[in-house]
């Protein structure tokens, strides 16, 4: 999730630009850069870290900024660590073309390689350069214009994306498209503004074209916008809004809250977790670098052992169920606290996997750093592009879920999980573990999951009917059963982070050796009860609290009508298998921590005592 910012004018781009990229800095802020167009000429400057970095270096090194034309963009790094190298823009082989990006190119590599083979030659490791690349190429080749080579490629490409490109040679023209990622045009009459968000622009105009997927627009100094379907070059009739807009919420969209944004955000997280790894034209081929140039280890390995903290331990239980049940490894799961205190039994032969969000975790960190010491082969699941863990890994994947700034982590615990369950099922396809038609189901299934999440979200009004009956309880139970009791657990933390109820998570079955006698009239609880795995016992279950004149609200499936018939309470979920089941069964818990904790006037996104990122033991 990038920003990207551009001016086409008569004004001086410069400042637009500059001020517009710390207005977007909320959108990632690895990197940034800009580039200032003149006769037959360009300057570029980019850099690693904030945008005020950015601006002391073109102090410094005095870049020149004159001009009216310009584009910028400040980079949450997707393909490449940040650093100065990978930053945007990014330009041609020929120096001609300069391009800025947000989203991901999921065929990138395949198109690197024919690109190699016609002599190209990349400086960073991004997917955008290839595809900056691509459109020279194809120019070339065709002798097509630079819109047509824009629009052609972009037919060409799998992903998601919004660019802004910029030919040296005709500084007057840029050309924007859009498909997955958001952007924004602001016009007035003798200009032309773009951003990921309106914010950028607000001060300058308030007629605004926000594109739509497969929408590419050429913008040509003092000319009328030429808007275009990408697919075929049918021109269109552009509908231009006036804005209405308050600054402070467009960061948070719609949404109250980071968390409640986070939360909404999953369905195309998940997406784009699954983007070029789940590959869509062979269905059922998953393609995971980090595993793929490491098979043999994931095949002969014994037992795998993975560390996290918080959230990330959650979904490590999570990934326990998945890799025995798909690759048939013993798991082990560890907090990285104890497990690095603890001289663990760990060597040569070993995996570990160890995943943080921030990829900075003081503890996993260590955890990590003591695994490579006894030699074992460690493997990272981050959401930060290029953290510290990230860099010390001796292989990964990224979670891409793009920033989270909600302190309780939601999307992130999802896109762990997702990354999971590839490489649970990569690993099982290689060990012949599973069989082919159940992977085949499986990974079609993973398609559907971002709509079953919808699905779910439009749920949001009934959740918070349930949270107006118990919000000024004190305690809560959590219960699940097989893969959903890690759900189970972290449903009850995200209560306890957020709303500061006391709340535990515990295996149904459990509940009879001891949290059975916390049960009464005033004790709500909250049980996933969905009809793959352990139905009857769930059942059974709810009886016994029922029998307790405990209140029961229960996670079930659509059409069910046995719990339906006990529960005080039934929130509904779309049928899906039982190992992807967490992805949808946790998105109503989040929701009914966040409810909860809205209707008892927390701060959600700061909670007392929480940090985003734990960087301290
Ligand atoms: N894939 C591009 C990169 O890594 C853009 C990243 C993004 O928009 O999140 O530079």
């Amino acid at each position: 999730m990038c920003g990207i910012i551009g001016y086409l004018g008569y004004r001086e781009a410069y400042p637009i630009l500059i001020n517009g990229l710390k207005k977007l800095e909320y959108r990632g802020y690895d990197s940034s850069g800009i580039a200032i167009f003149y006769k037959n000429g360009y300057s570029l400057c980019k850099t690693k870290g904030r945008v005020y970095e950015l601006e002391r270096k073109i102090y410094y090194d005095k870049v020149k900024i004159s001009g009216t034309t310009g584009i910028g963009h400040t980079r949450w790094a997707t393909h490449g660590v940040p650093n100065d190298i990978n930053a945007h823009p990014h330009v041609s082989n020929s120096n001609d073309l300069i391009m800025i990006h947000n989203g991901i190119i999921e065929n990138y590599h395949a198109i690197k390689i024919i690109l190699s083979k016609n002599g190209f030659t990349f400086k960073s490791k991004t997917d955008t350069e290839v595809l900056i690349n691509f459109i020279e190429f194809l120019r070339k080749e065709n002798k097509f214009s630079l819109e047509e080579a824009v629009r052609i490629s972009l037919n060409e490409i799998v992903g998601a994306y919004s660019i802004a490109v910029v030919d040296k040679y005709y500084p007057d023209k840029i050309i924007i498209a859009k498909l997955g990622s958001p952007l924004a045009l602001g016009i007035n009459e003798k200009e032309f503004f773009i951003a990921s968000d309106p914010i950028p622009f607000v001060d300058y105009t308030n007629n605004a074209l926000y594109l739509k997927d497969g929408e590419m627009a050429i913008l040509k100094k003092g000319k009328e916008l030429d808007l275009r379907k990408i697919v075929d070059n049918h021109k269109l009739h552009p509908i231009i809004k006036k804005l209405k807009i308050n600054l402070k919420q467009i960061e948070k969209g719609k949404y109250k809250y980071f968390m409640l944004k986070e939360i909404h955000e999953q369905p195309k997280t998940i997406l784009d977790t699954l983007r070029g790894r789940l590959l869509i034209s062979e269905c059922g081929m998953i393609y995971i670098d980090g595993i793929e140039s490491n098979k043999d280890i994931f095949i002969n390995a014994k037992c795998i052992t993975i560390v996290a903290c918080g959230t990330s331990w959650h979904a490590s239980l999570i990934g326990e169920y998945l890799l025995e049940e798909f690759a048939r490894i013993p798991v082990e799961v560890e907090y990285a606290s104890e497990f690095r205190y603890r001289n663990p039994i760990i060597g040569k032969k070993n995996v570990i996997i160890v995943i943080s969000q921030s990829g900075e975790t003081a503890d996993t960190l260590s955890a990590l750093k003591l695994a490579k010491k006894k030699g074992a082969f460690v493997f990272g699941i981050c959401n930060v592009v290029g953290s510290s863990i990230a860099r010390i890994v001796d292989a990964g994947a990224y979670t891409h879920a793009g920033p989270e700034i909600g302190v309780a982590s939601t999307k992130s615990f999802t896109a762990q999980i997702t990354v999971l369950v590839l490489l649970a099922l990569k690993i099982g396809k290689y060990r012949s573990t599973i069989n082919d038609y159940r992977y085949k189901c499986l990974c079609q299934e993973l398609r559907s999951i971002p709509e079953k999440i919808d699905h779910v979200l439009k749920t949001d009004n009934s959740i918070r009917e349930i949270s107006k009956i118990y919000h000024n309880v004190n305690n809560f139970l959590y219960l699940g059963r097989g893969i959903n009791f890690p759900v189970a657990l972290e449903g009850a933390l995200k209560l306890k982070e957020i709303s500061y109820i006391h709340a535990e998570g515990y295996p149904a079955a459990e509940m009879k050796h001891g949290p059975i006698a916390l049960i009464d009239e005033n004790m709500p609880v909250v049980i996933i009860a969905i009809k793959k795995g352990f139905y009857d016992k769930i059942v059974g279950n709810i009886q016994e609290i029922k029998a307790r004149k405990g209140k029961v609200i229960a996670i079930v499936n659509e059409g069910d009508i046995q719990v339906s018939m006990l529960a005080d309470h039934v929130i509904k979920i779309p049928y899906l298998s039982e190992e992807l089941s967490p992805l949808v069964t946790v998105i109503p818990l989040q929701l009914l921590a966040y409810q909860i904790a809205c209707i008892r006037g927390e701060n959600v996104d700061q909670p007392r005592n929480l940090a985003k990122s734990v960087t301290v033991e």
